[in-house]
């Protein structure tokens, strides 16, 4: 069975074609700018030269058409008919409460999807484009959504609701959803193989550290908490996001800065975090580099994200009752070795002991804690298309 995975945002779509037989990418890409000038399609097959496809793309109908024209081209295809195309699976945002599992779409489940784009409206709308146009082209063939926010849906209500007027969560859903679910559930199912124990006997804090960042505690193979709140800007400091502050900030500074509320999201969403601080970059490689220089904002960044990260580690080691795995994943997580030991640092308390030769490693499955660590700590890349690709096929089966 073939699966396609397809990921869309508001301009752009990425995309896999996997193999579920060996969970091997027969092929995969990216399209940029739909619905902008200068639109591109940038087509892989594992062991041969990339593809770049220049033509107008208005939407995301067209975008997807050519996607499967590159999959079945005689020449740089992976696949002779759309037939060996088995089913779509689709990465959407916000399920918000309605759905905490994967599921079939039908039209209820697009009517569904619609009453939660007000809770995500930068990203729902433009999942629901990418099924509508997968369902236009390819009619027989059937598609499961797999959600961001349905592995927290089993948080308990005292993780999940704030100390707001009741009202404010009856009237308009505000509650903490949380984001990076299929991560975060990938990663840990991951690691319940990798050291061969149940899933349902562990007690795991997983730290997916991207770009956005962030954490999720773990019981008896539910998730309990999550950093991420009624949108992906709560909890730790990020490329560009702020993560938790003093609320009345926000007053504060929109009154000081002159702004409006647009203004001031996009000071939160797109000014602050490592950027914000460093004011060098929201890529961790660049900060690493200007901290080595002698950056004094640089350095200061990694150790406000790197405190961070750690303060909500204990928090939920402390929820849990303790913890018996560490997962760090994500760009970041999976790579800079001075994170993960910076973050380690100090959590010997709780039994969690890094081996600083074995933390010697990026992007692989490793346990990097000493022998002796009551707490197993460990890298895992994550692979949400995998996950997105096995729901599919567990829906169909
Ligand atoms: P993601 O959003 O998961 O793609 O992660 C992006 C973040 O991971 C960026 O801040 C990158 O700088 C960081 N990253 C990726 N590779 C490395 C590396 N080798 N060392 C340090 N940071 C890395």
């Amino acid at each position: 069975m073939n699966v396609l995975v397809v990921n869309c945002g508001s301009s752009s779509l990425k995309y896999q074609l996997i193999n579920m037989s060996d969970e091997s990418v027969i092929a995969k890409g990216l399209v940029e700018r739909i619905g902008i000038e200068g639109s591109v399609l940038k087509h892989e097959i594992p062991g041969m030269d990339k593809v770049v496809i220049e033509k107008t793309m208005p939407d995301h109908k067209v975008a997807i058409g050519l996607v499967l024209d590159a999959l079945v081209d005689g020449n740089h295809g992976a696949i002779k008919d759309m037939k060996e195309i088995s089913a779509v699976g689709h990465r959407v945002v916000h399920a918000g409460e309605k759905f905490s599992d994967s599921v079939v779409i039908n039209d209820e489940v697009i009517e569904a999807l619609e009453e939660c784009i007000e809770l995500a409206p930068l990203h729902n709308p433009a999942n629901l484009m990418g099924i509508a146009a997968c369902k236009e082209l390819m009619i027989d063939t059937p598609m499961v959504a797999v959600f961001d926010t349905a592995f927290h849906q089993t948080m308990p209500k005292a993780s999940y609701i704030y100390p707001l007027p009741y009202e404010l969560y009856e009237k308009y859903g505000v509650r903490k959803y949380g984001f990076h679910g299929t991560s975060h559930r990938y990663v840990s199912q991951r690691a319940a193989e990798f050291v061969g124990e149940k899933l349902e006997d562990l007690k795991i804090i997983t730290c997916h550290l991207g770009n956005g960042a962030s954490l999720a505690a773990i019981k008896d193979g539910k998730c309990i908490d999550t950093s991420m709140g009624f949108t992906p800007l709560e909890g730790l400091v990020m490329g560009t996001r702020c993560g938790d502050i003093d609320p009345a900030i926000v007053t504060f500074v929109m009154e000081k800065e002159n702004l409006d509320l647009a203004g001031m999201n996009n000071l939160m969403n797109k000014k602050s975090g490592v950027l914000g601080i460093s004011g060098v970059s929201s890529d961790f490689r660049d900060i690493e580099d200007a901290a080595k220089e002698g950056n004094e904002r640089a350095t200061l960044a990694i150790e406000a994200f790197n405190h961070r990260v750690k303060k909500y580690i204990g928090s939920y080691a402390a929820e849990m009752g303790g913890a018996d795995v560490i997962i760090f994943t994500a760009g970041l997580g999976e790579n800079s070795i001075s994170n993960r030991e910076e973050i380690c640092k100090g959590l010997e308390f709780m039994g969690a002991k890094l081996d600083v030769e074995k933390n010697n490693v990026r992007g692989k499955d490793a346990i990097v804690s000493t022998d002796d660590s009551k707490v197993k700590i460990l890298v895992i890349p994550t692979n949400e298309e995998l996950m997105i690709a096995k729901d599919t096929q567990a829906l169909l089966k």
